[in-house]
């Protein structure tokens, strides 16, 4: 069971993650986000699932169905949450919560645990069963938001029994208890699981990179808040004196309809240059993902808000010198010049890309701290330890906690 993750993850971690697979098996454990596919979210849900079953817990997880306005409105919410000035009209949080109501019909919300992710299904807790603990999980940056879309939102994750984010810096005057989780990649997922060099090289062929010149990747949703453009103005201060190519790796998420306009930027922006590679992959491309991570010589996630960045820990336990945008939860796992470099503009990213193609030892030096540091904090054992944490906290409040 999730014995195969030892010698992968700290101990200590497993022993309780056992513990309270102990507490907690044949309890039913809910989670519902708004997408399947795409995003960090998703990814993380998909990764998490079997452990629970393994542990032995009643696990499901659950997604809203909705139309392409529900998304332009909850993504409009997100922005505005993330500080991009966005009005919601009293009109359109209605239709946000019609939308949320026929889903409480369709999906069963019965269950000892539920976690409701993100704010696209927050007001799903308007139809909590009687039974069950409640927690609303914000993947999001909300440490800037625009005030009174927030305040809206607010009103909703206030009922919960709690909440959970994944930066310090993220939480919020509320009135519900606040915990602190940040995510976590899975080591052996087809993302981040070793690969031969042939593995590697076979992916690179089929997209016709070339390998012998350094490599700069960037692999994200195509979307603003990830800066595809300030990344491409970065590679090209950088070309002018290191011969470099350019990856931008995305694919689509069904909850995101932005991205083919912001796609469309990208390649405009690009055009014309045969050594930038524009990459839209189909959802679950894991295998090349992950290759293309491991060919880089430099990965970046240049983003100018981020909830956490997955990307960077992806990268970081292969063993990458990683570049980040200074903002959400990237200076978690960027340590300023111990595991990485923070940067807030293209012009620093691009200074930080040409200080690591021109040093191989401290590429190799960081890439071994950055490893260690995901192993220490972001795997997805020590996640799932803190989410039945959470849940173990909230049932025994009131009586003793330290029975753990
Ligand atoms: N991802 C992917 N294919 C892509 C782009 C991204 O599988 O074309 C994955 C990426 O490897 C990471 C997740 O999607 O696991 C993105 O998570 P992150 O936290 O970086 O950003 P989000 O999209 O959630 O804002």
């Amino acid at each position: 069971m999730i014995d195969r993750y030892a010698g992968i993850a700290p101990k200590g971690d497993l022993m309780l993650l056992q513990r309270l697979g102990e507490i907690f098996r044949g309890r039913s454990f809910l989670h519902v986000n708004s997408t399947r596919a795409g995003g960090g979210v998703a990814e993380i849900l998909q990764r998490m699932m079997p452990i629970l079953e393994e542990l032995g817990i009643d696990a499901r997880w659950e997604v809203i169905e909705a139309d392409d306005r529900f998304f332009d409105i909850t993504k409009k919410i997100h922005n505005a949450i993330q500080g991009y000035g966005e009005k919601i009209t009293e009109e359109m949080w209605r239709y946000y919560y019609e939308v949320n109501r026929s889903n409480a019909g369709r999906i069963d919300l019965g269950a000892d645990a539920v976690f409701i992710h993100d704010p696209q299904p927050a007001s799903l807790i308007e139809f909590r069963k009687r039974r069950g603990t409640w927690v609303w999980r914000c993947h999001i940056d909300v440490s800037n938001p625009v005030k009174e879309v927030c305040d809206h939102l607010m009103r909703y994750c206030e009922k919960y029994d709690a909440t959970i984010f994944s930066v310090a810096k993220f939480t919020r005057a509320i009135s519900v208890d606040e915990y602190i989780i940040p995510p976590s990649i899975d080591p052996l997922s087809e993302k981040n699981r070793e690969l031969s060099d042939g593995e590697i090289n076979e992916v690179l062929e089929r997209f016709g990179i070339p390998g012998e010149r350094p490599i700069l990747l960037q692999v994200s949703r195509f979307d603003r808040f990830k800066d595809p453009i300030g990344v491409i103005k970065a590679y090209r201060m950088v070309k002018k004196y290191n011969d470099c190519i350019l990856i931008l790796a995305g694919s689509p998420a069904t909850d995101d309809p932005e991205g083919e306009v912001v796609l469309n930027e990208v390649r405009e922006y690009a055009a014309g240059d045969p050594d930038i590679f524009i990459l839209l992959l189909p959802a679950f491309s894991d295998r090349e993902i992950n290759a293309l991570q491991r060919s880089a010589t430099v990965v970046l996630q240049k983003s100018l808000k981020e909830g956490f960045g997955l990307t960077v820990s992806e990268a970081m336990w292969k063993g990458k010198p990683v570049i980040g945008g200074a903002t959400g939860g990237i200076p978690l796992q960027i340590v300023h010049g111990y595991t990485g470099f923070l940067v807030h503009t293209p012009e620093g990213a691009a200074f930080r890309i040409r200080q690591f193609l021109n040093n191989a030892a401290m590429v190799k030096r960081m890439g071994e701290r950055g490893r260690e540091h995901v192993r220490a904090n972001f795997l997805i054992t020590k996640q799932v330890r803190d989410y039945l944490s959470v849940w173990y906290i909230l049932e025994n409040k009131g009586k003793t906690v330290y029975e753990l």
